[in-house]
């Protein structure tokens, strides 16, 4: 089952790609495999996956020697300034910095681990209460911020957008972030780049990769519905 769904997603993002004229090398497919036994990670690992997502710190280093090494691990859930400590030297990618306090937590653990780690900072750019992320207004001056901390690399920008019945209503927010990322390349800041858009999801990812992103994240269209009461 999980084959087949990589299969499916894969199809819809080669089509995508096509749809928008983009290589489709220039899109990673993240499987997020939140809540999901280590046996489902493994299907999708010999189904081809080799970028997964994860959204809790404690789920992650569980997971993480359980599987093999070449995976390259992307922390995409909130993450809590005293829990840094146990991921930085684990993770490939954190898509959801969101604070200057955040990023200068993950300088000092990553100056202390001996390694430099890669960021993304998470906007909420459909101004949802409920959600993580800065602001839109503030983005480029939190980045100018985090730019100076040593050990911390901004890569792009990460958005959640808002659920919704049809995905061309997110197209507007990712075109948003997408403009946003080409306003902050052109300030030339030392120490950022704005080369990963990491937005989409099961719902929205070929809306998504019309306009321009990266990495998809997408759980539910290769694992199938989580369940959260177990
Ligand atoms: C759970 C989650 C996803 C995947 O959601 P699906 O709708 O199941 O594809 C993507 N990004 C983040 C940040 C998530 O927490």
């Amino acid at each position: 089952m999980i084959q087949q769904n990589m299969r499916q997603v894969e199809a819809a993002i080669t089509s995508a790609c096509e749809k928008s004229k983009r290589n489709s090398n220039d899109v990673t497919l993240i499987a997020v495999s939140k809540t999901k036994p280590v046996s489902a990670l493994w299907e999708a690992y010999h189904a081809g996956a080799r970028d997964f997502g994860e959204n809790k710190v404690q789920e992650l280093i569980d997971k993480i020697p359980q599987l093999p090494s070449d995976i390259r691990w992307h922390m995409i859930g909130h993450l809590q300034r005293n829990k840094v400590k146990y991921i930085v030297d684990k993770v490939y990618l954190i898509h959801s910095v969101d604070s200057l306090r955040l990023a200068e937590e993950i300088s000092k653990e990553a100056q202390k681990k001996k390694v430099e780690v890669n960021i993304l900072v998470e906007v909420n750019v459909a101004e949802e209460e409920s959600k993580f992320g800065t602001t839109t207004e503030d983005t480029l001056l939190l980045i100018q911020e985090i730019a100076k901390l040593p050990a911390v690399h901004i890569k792009g920008l990460m958005t959640i957008a808002p659920f919704v019945e049809n995905q061309e209503e997110n197209r507007q927010y990712f075109r948003k972030l997408r403009q946003l990322s080409v306003d902050i390349r052109q300030k030339n800041i030392d120490n950022v780049s704005m080369n990963i858009l990491s937005m989409g999801m099961t719902g929205d990812y070929t809306v998504a990769i019309e306009e321009g992103a990266t990495y998809v994240r997408v759980g539910t269209g290769i694992f199938g519905e989580r369940d959260y009461s177990i």
